[in-house]
């Protein structure tokens, strides 16, 4: 079974840190919906696999479409793929987006699982990150969307924001558990130079943390997911039991999707392609650009999306797609990074701990070079 996604790249404002391709040309939300519904149109045949398990609106900020938007959408998809056992249908939200009436609309159209993009429960942090809500309005519409029957909520935080580690930070996922949401997306703010806050970074108004503050930031916020008994399942996210992401799992497993709208990825099997990020070019009928992935990316892409999460990968499974030379220079790597406690090795499975998670880049990193 394969998976959609939905790229809507429209923001009403920019956050702080925001690196994405995103636009604040609300007026070309219509023709970008319209020809959103024509490229599923004519990229049908893209899937090998028609059967889809999930959808996903991402952004930008997929709840600026209005209710009869998401639903031209989702009845294209429909029209050209067989949606008759989709699992989830997911929809970021920004929680000042989520009116009641909004929510019912949602749900009465099928979408089952809410992603809602709050990043903190400090006033001043959000006001930094300049985030359109505060931490009160987050939590109501958090609770908005449960009374009215959404019973798969993840939440998305972001931990190493300067000032606001420590005490601050628990308390940010004390009220993110506080609110029982089944899911929990974690990310480490990476300060990037295109930014707000690369530029404050620049003139000296804000100073970067160390990597040892960030490790530290993320072993407090492990802690206390995990003693929620929520399961830390990918280096960014935490589940509760049967709770974990399926459309974002499916990137992780080497699952085929279509990628549609401006900027959107797709993925088949074999080769990527990515559409144009611009609205513009979007509309004016731009192809989207394509990627083969030969054996070498094809290694590197299982390796670094299989040590993401706790799974891991199986020595014997790499050995039967990239054959025993390639998996015995593997397995050397693999044990030297398991003596310096970066690494499990169990009998035949491989996989980074939680608790060091944070540092998959550097191990996975040190895999491709063979
Ligand atoms: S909502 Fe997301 S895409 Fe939009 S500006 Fe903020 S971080 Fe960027």
């Amino acid at each position: 079974m394969s998976g959609i996604y939905l790229h809507i790249p429209f923001c009403k404002r920019i956050c702080s840190y925001c690196d994405f391709y995103r636009t604040a040309a609300l007026k070309e939300l219509p023709e970008v919906v319209k020809k959103m519904c024509e490229e599923i149109e004519q990229r049908a045949d893209y899937l090998s696999d028609k059967k889809i398990r999930t959808r996903y609106f991402g952004g930008g900020t997929p709840s600026l479409l209005a209710p009869h938007q998401t639903q031209q959408l989702l009845a294209a998809t429909e029209r050209y793929f067989d949606c008759s056992e989709v699992e989830e249908t997911t929809l970021e939200a920004n929680p000042d987006d989520l009116t009641e009436k909004y929510l019912r609309e949602l749900r009465a159209m099928g979408i089952n699982r809410l992603s809602m993009g709050i990043q903190s429960f400090d006033d001043d942090c959000l006001r930094l990150m300049n985030r359109r809500h505060t931490a009160q309005e987050a939590i109501e519409a958090v609770k908005r969307a449960q009374d009215v029957g959404f019973d798969n909520i993840t939440i998305d935080l972001i931990f190493g924001v300067p000032g606001f580690g420590g005490e601050k930070l628990a308390h940010s996922i004390h009220e993110a558990l506080k609110l029982g949401v089944q899911h929990i997306s974690a990310y480490l703010l990476t300060i990037e130079e295109r930014t707000r806050f690369g530029r404050m970074v620049e003139k000296g108004e804000l100073q970067e943390i160390s990597d040892e503050v960030a490790e530290a930031e993320y072993l407090l916020m492990h802690k206390q997911l995990t003693e929620a008994c929520m399961e830390h399942y990918e280096v960014s996210n935490y589940a509760l039991p049967s709770y974990r992401a399926r459309h974002n799992s499916s990137y992780w497993d080497g699952t085929p999707y279509l990628g549609i709208g401006p900027a959107a990825h797709s993925f088949d099997g074999r080769s990527r392609q990515w559409n144009v990020s611009s609205v513009k070019g979007y509309l004016q009928g731009a192809a989207p650009e394509r990627e083969e992935l030969g054996e070498v990316e094809l290694r590197e892409e299982y390796l670094m999306t299989r040590l993401r999460t706790a799974e891991g990968f199986f020595m014997a499974d790499f050995e039967h797609r990239f054959g025993t030379e390639i998996a015995a220079k593997i397995r050397q790597k693999c044990e030297k990074h398991r003596q310096e406690g970066l690494l499990e090795i169990e009998s035949d499975k491989v996989y980074i701990p939680g608790e060091k998670l944070l540092l998959s880049d550097r191990v996975i990193g040190s895999l491709f070079d063979l």
